[in-house]
């Protein structure tokens, strides 16, 4: 069995195991992390790409709050290039109490959100789609994010101080020596063979499935999982994330990222976090709770429906997740279990990813015995060096002064042929095209693959000498797996859509059928 030996093994390739690899790489630790699928695959990629301002947690959470209003800040300056300013605004809407405005007011004082009452007429100008019967509106410093972005760049920076990152490498076992964790037994899902690896310390950052990996070393973590579905629209029904002025519940915000709008979502226990399974009552609830922010919502087009699970701690079981706060926990399992070697990191926020990883690293820095100071938060990621925030009009401005000189594979996302070369190239041989999706946003918007998958089959299979099966494989793999997030959504407009690319990929191409 190969056996690579590291300081620090990172568990988990979301943005809190993305974020504590470049931490612990950039203090000068040998680093390595595991991640049992492609990077961002877990919650991360599956998240509602809110930059939280706090104010969701400013009445029921304020130490979640405090978290997020402090780091808001910080993830905007080092990872300027995955953030939008888009700005955010909670609206009373007809069905809210007005009067949980001025609790919500008192929160965000109390915990340091800057928040400020707008005039109703200022906020209906700038989003003239909203639920015209709004009474009240505060504004607060939302933004959206980009998970894969975020998690990329994260990486990029580790590497760049040394760590290995290895995606589709599932830990199978944690090594024990006596009541001490030596190291993991992984599983490379690509070469399908084991390998061995040993470490002085293992941080586990496996989100809402860190009970399952705390479990290899016989200490019970409980991770209540959260799941939660979300919505995408086809285009940009608004343009500031606006949530309900109310104490959190389903489907209260939508939140514009790229060229889409997200709306979401619910939290409902569940007893596995690979449990993803989508009800037509969810999705029901959601629509109709869009309609009273946005008049219209049933009518407009849903492109697709996903869940994710929120790595909720909590030391006692629970019944209602919504109960879980959203703070974050670092777990020493040699205190707490008598376990040496191992950490546990989990619960928190996408937006407070770079905190959690702060927090862990201090620990690895303790049980190591050395003092290294943190500089995660002075340090700009790759690609954010100007500190310029992503702008969604950057991809069309990119094409100008002559437009359409670049052949586009993707119209709907603006994917120029460099681009998309570039992605492929820069981020190592892409593991299908469900990957090269995640780099550069390929295929998430209103055909959903319908005219970009097939010439970007044939750019990969060029570009990366694939043989026609595997690029027909590729191809398949790809259909199937956005098809999962499109039937159980599929009316109107979309409906049309769909079987426009049936036409494309079974009547003309006659996909299933090809070799491979
Ligand atoms: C519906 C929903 C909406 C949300 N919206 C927001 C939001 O708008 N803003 C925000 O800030 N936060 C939001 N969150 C919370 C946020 O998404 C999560 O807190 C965060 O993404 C968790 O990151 P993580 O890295 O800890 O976990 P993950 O991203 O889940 O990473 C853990 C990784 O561990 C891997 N793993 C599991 N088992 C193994 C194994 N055996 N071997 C190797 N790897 C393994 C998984 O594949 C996974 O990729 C939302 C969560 C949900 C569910």
């Amino acid at each position: 069995m190969p056996t690579l030996e590291t300081e620090v093994l990172v568990v988990g390739g979301g943005s809190t195991g993305a974020g504590v690899a470049r931490d612990s790489a950039m203090r000068g630790f040998a680093t390595i992390l595991v991640e049992r699928g492609d990077l961002a695959t877990g919650t991360t990629g599956r998240f509602h790409g809110l930059l939280h301002s706090g104010g969701r947690y400013a009445v029921k959470d304020p130490v979640a709050a405090k978290e997020c209003v402090d780091e808001n800040p910080i993830v905007r300056r080092i990872a300027a290039d995955c953030v939008e300013d888009t700005g955010g605004v909670f609206v009373s809407t007809p069905w809210d109490d007005p009067a949980f405005g001025d609790q919500f007011v008192k929160g965000c004082r109390e915990t340091g959100i800057p928040v400020e009452e707008v005039p109703v007429a200022e906020v209906l100008r700038k989003e003239p789609r909203l639920e015209p019967g709004i009474t009240r509106a505060f504004a607060v410093p939302d933004a959206n994010v980009d998970p894969w972005k975020l998690v990329s760049a994260n990486t990029r920076s580790a590497r760049a101080y040394g760590a290995t990152i290895l995606p589709y490498h599932r830990v199978l076992g944690l090594e024990l020596d006596g009541d001490r964790v030596v190291g993991a037994r992984v599983e490379d899902e690509v070469k399908a063979e084991e390998v061995e690896i040993r470490a002085e310390l293992v941080i586990n950052a496996a989100g809402a499935w860190a009970g399952q990996i705390a479990h290899f070393a016989g200490c019970v973590v409980n991770v209540a999982p959260g799941k939660g579905i979300m919505i995408a629209m086809n285009h940009r029904l608004v343009n500031t994330v606006i949530n309900r002025c109310k104490p959190p519940s389903d489907g209260d915000i939508i939140v514009p990222i790229r060229t889409v709008s997200v709306i979401g979502t619910t939290d409902v226990h569940v007893a596995d976090p690979d449990e993803l399974e989508i009800t037509p009552a969810e999705i029901d609830e959601m629509l109709d709770e869009g309609e009273k922010l946005v008049p219209g919502f049933r009518q407009a087009r849903a492109l697709r429906v996903w869940a994710g699970t929120r790595p909720l701690y909590t030391p006692e079981d629970v019944a209602d997740t919504r109960d879980v706060s959203r703070t974050h926990v670092v777990l020493d399992h040699a205190t707490r279990d008598g376990v040496e070697g191992l950490l546990t990191i989990t619960g928190g926020k996408a937006t407070t990813f770079r905190l959690m990883a702060e927090q862990a690293v201090d620990a690895a820095c303790e049980k190591l015995g050395v003092e290294r100071e943190c500089r995660t938060a002075d340090e700009a990621l790759p690609g954010s060096e100007d500190e310029r925030y992503y702008w969604l009009g950057s991809r069309a401005r990119a094409q100008e002064p002559v437009p359409n000189a670049e052949e586009i594979i993707c119209e709907c996302e603006l994917i120029t042929r460099t681009h998309l070369t570039e992605a492929i190239s820069r981020g190592g041989r892409p593991n299908g095209l469900d990957d090269i999706r995640r780099r550069v946003r390929l295929g998430m918007g209103p055909c959903q693959g319908g005219f970009c998958i097939y010439r970007t089959t044939g750019i990969l299979h060029q570009l990366e000498e694939l043989d026609h099966e595997a690029a027909n494989s590729a191809l398949l793999e790809f259909l199937q797996e956005r098809w999962k997030g499109v039937q159980p959504i599929l009316h109107g407009d979309q409906l049309r859509q769909a079987r426009l690319d049936d036409w494309i990929f079974q009547g003309l191409l006659g996909v299933g059928h090809l070799p491979g």
